[in-house]
C-alpha cells in the first residue's frame, strides 16, 4: 500500500514521502503527516528476532512507500553501522527496575544521532528520484544537539550544503565546541544573539520566503530541512521504540502484548510524536508521559487543554529542552482535531497571534494516553545523584528529567507498567551539570579534567566524540542578531 503526506495545514497538498523529505516544510507552513498511520505487518515475535537495521526496513517500509526496498536498505547500512559505539545500536539498561533506552551511541552521543545518520541518504536518495538538479542547502535551528548531528550527518556528502543556527549562550560548552570544530567543506555554523525560538521562527521564516526561493533556485539551490518537523526524521525514531519493545521481549522482560509505558524528555515534541506513532501502528505501549524541565508549557498544555507560549524563557541544565514552541505538536493537534486542516489552521493563527491557543474537550479526551509533569531544576540534579549514589549509573541532565518525572508518576498513580525511559545524551555532553549534580567540589575543575572525573567514577570509556574536541581548532566565528539570519544565509551562498 502506498501512503502520501498531507499538510497539517490545507487539504490540497498530497506529495510522496521522498517528496515531502525533500520539502521538510508544506508550501503553507504546515507539516507533512501520513495520510494514515499504518500498522507493523511483522509480529512482535517476529520482530524480536531482528537487528536494529532489520527493525529499521520494517517500520520504514510502512512508511516511505516510494522507496524501493534496495534504496532504503542502502540508506539504513549506510546509517547503522560503525559509527555508533555498540552493534545493537540502541542498548538498554536496567536500573532500579526502569528500563534506560540509551540513545547517544552514535557519532555526537546525543540521540539527534539516531535520525541524523540516516537523513542525508534519505535526502539524496530521495532528490535522485525526483530528478532534482540544485544543491539541497539544509537550513537547521539548533538548541544544540540538532546542530552537531546534522553537521557530522551532513559533512561532505555531495550535493549538499548545510548552515545551522544556534543560540549564543544557551548551549553547553561541550556541545559549542562540538559544533565550532566540524569540519566539512560544505558546512557553515552561526550563532545568534537571541534563544533557540528566535533561531527557529526565523529558519521558518527563511523557508517561507518566496522571493529567496526565486533566487536560491536562479544559484542553483533549494533549502531542506533537517529539523524534527521533517518527516525524514520522524520515521527513524519510531523505529527505536519498536526496536526496544523487541529487545525487552526477547529477553523475557516483557511478555508478548504486555503494556509497556514509556517518558521521554522532552523538547519540540519529536521524539515523543515518535513513540505516538508506534502506539498507533499497534506496539503495544500504555502511557506516553512528557517529560518537561521548567518551560514546562507541555505540563501546562496536557493538564488544561491550554498552550500558552507566553511566559519567560529560562535557561536550564537541560538546554535542548529550553523550548517553547514544541513544533511537531502541531501534527499531533491536527490528528486530535480529526485530521481538519482548517481547526488546526485556526489554533496555530492563535498561536502565532497571541502566543497561544485552547483546544476542545473532544480534542483534549483523545489526549488520555498523555501524561504531562516537569522537574525543576533541583529535582533534576538530584535525580541524577540519588540514581549515582544508589545505584553507580550515571544519566545526563535531559534524562534526569525524565527519570525524575518516571518517579512522580509512579508515586502518583497506581500504574504498575514497567517503564521505557528514552536516555537521549551521554553525560559526556554535559559533564559539567552531571558532576556538580554528583559534587559540589568538582565546580573547581576545568572542562576536560571533569570528563577524566565522570570517566573514573563512572566507569565509563570517554566517547570519541569528546576525545576528538579537546585538542580541535575552531573552525567557525560568525554571530548574528536574529534579524540578520536571512542575510547571513545569502552572504554564506554567495547568492
Ligand atoms: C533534542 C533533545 C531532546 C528533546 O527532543 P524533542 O524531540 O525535541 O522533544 C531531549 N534531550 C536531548 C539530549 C536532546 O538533544
Amino acid at each position: 500500500m502506498s501512503i502520501l503526506y498531507k499538510s497539517t495545514r490545507s487539504e490540497d497538498i498530497k506529495v510522496t514521502a521522498s517528496q515531502a523529505i525533500l520539502k521538510g516544510l508544506a508550501a503553507d507552513g504546515g507539516l507533512f503527516v501520513p495520510t494514515e498511520i499504518p500498522t507493523l505487518k511483522e509480529s512482535l515475535k517476529e520482530l524480536s528476532a531482528m537487528s536494529y537495521q532489520e527493525v529499521a526496513y520494517a517500520v520504514m517500509k510502512e512508511y516511505f512507500t516510494d522507496f524501493t526496498e534496495e534504496e532504503l536498505k542502502n540508506c539504513i547500512d549506510k546509517a547503522y553501522d560503525a559509527k555508533f559505539d555498540t552493534e545493537v545500536i540502541a542498548p538498554i539498561t536496567k536500573v532500579e527496575g526502569t528500563y534506560y533506552l540509551e540513545l547517544f551511541h552514535g557519532a555526537t552521543i546525543a540521540f539527534k544521532d539516531m535520525a541524523l545518520s540516516i537523513l542525508p541518504h534519505l535526502l539524496t536518495t530521495a532528490a535522485k528520484k525526483n530528478q532534482v538538479k540544485n544543491d539541497i542547502v539544509i537550513l537547521t535551528a539548533t538548541s544544540g544537539d540538532t546542530g552537531k548531528a546534522a553537521l557530522a550527518g551532513f559533512a561532505d556528502v555531495p550535493g549538499t550544503k548545510i548552515i545551522v543556527f544556534y543560540p549564543k549562550g544557551g548551549v553547553s560548552p561541550i556541545q559549542e565546541k562540538q559544533m565550532l570544530t566540524q569540519k566539512g567543506n560544505n558546512v557553515s555554523v552561526v550563532g545568534i544573539h537571541g534563544n533557540f525560538d528566535q533561531a527557529q521562527t526565523g529558519v521558518k521564516m527563511i523557508f517561507g520566503d518566496k522571493e529567496l526561493e526565486v533566487k536560491m533556485n536562479q544559484a542553483g539551490y533549494q533549502f531542506s530541512s533537517a529539523n524534527s518537523i521533517n518527516i525524514g526524521r520522524l520515521v527513524p525514531q519510531v523505529v527505536y521504540y519498536v526496536y526496544a519493545y523487541a529487545r525487552l521481549l526477547a529477553s523475557g522482560e516483557l511478555a508478548e502484548g504486555e503494556l509497556m509505558n514509556v517518558v521521554v524528555p522532552t523538547g519540540n515534541f519529536g521524539n515523543i510524536l515518535a513513540a505516538y506513532y508506534a502506539k498507533n501502528m499497534g506496539l503495544p505501549i500504555g502511557k506516553l508521559i512528557c517529560a518537561s524541565n521548567d518551560n514546562k508549557v507541555l505540563y501546562d498544555f496536557f493538564t488544561t487543554g491550554t498552550y500558552d507560549k507566553n511566559r519567560q524563557f529560562m535557561l536550564t541544565v537541560s538546554p535542548s529542552m529550553d523550548i517553547l514552541v514544541s513544533s511537531n505538536l502541531e501534527r499531533l493537534i491536527y490528528k486530535v482535531a480529526g485530521a481538519d486542516a482548517k481547526a488546526n489552521c485556526a489554533l496555530m493563527q492563535s498561536l502565532s497571534a497571541e502566543g497561544k491557543y485552547d483546544i476542545t474537550l473532544a480534542m483534549k479526551a483523545q489526549l488520555v494516553d498523555f501524561y504531562g509533569n516537569y522537574a525543576s531544576e533541583e529535582e533534576t540534579l538530584k535525580t541524577i545523584a540519588d540514581v549515582y549514589d544508589n545505584t553507580g549509573y550515571i544519566m545526563d541532565t535531559h534524562t534526569a528529567v525524565a527519570a525524575c518525572v518516571a518517579k512522580k508518576y509512579a508515586a502518583e498513580t497506581a500504574d504498575k507498567t514497567k517503564m521505557l525511559i528514552a536516555s537521549t545524551a551521554s553525560p559526556f555532553k554535559f559533564t559539567r551539570s552531571v558532576m556538580n549534580a554528583i559534587d559540589e567540589k568538582y565546580d573547581a575543575m576545568g572542562d576536560f579534567e571533569l570528563v577524566d572525573e565522570l570517566s573514573k567514577i563512572g566507569n565509563l570509556e570517554i566517547p570519541n566524540a569528546i576525545n576528538e574536541i579537546r585538542t580541535a581548532p575552531i573552525l567557525h566565528d560568525i554571530v548574528c542578531d536574529a534579524e540578520e539570519m536571512k542575510a547571513t544565509v545569502e552572504k554564506i551562498l554567495g547568492i
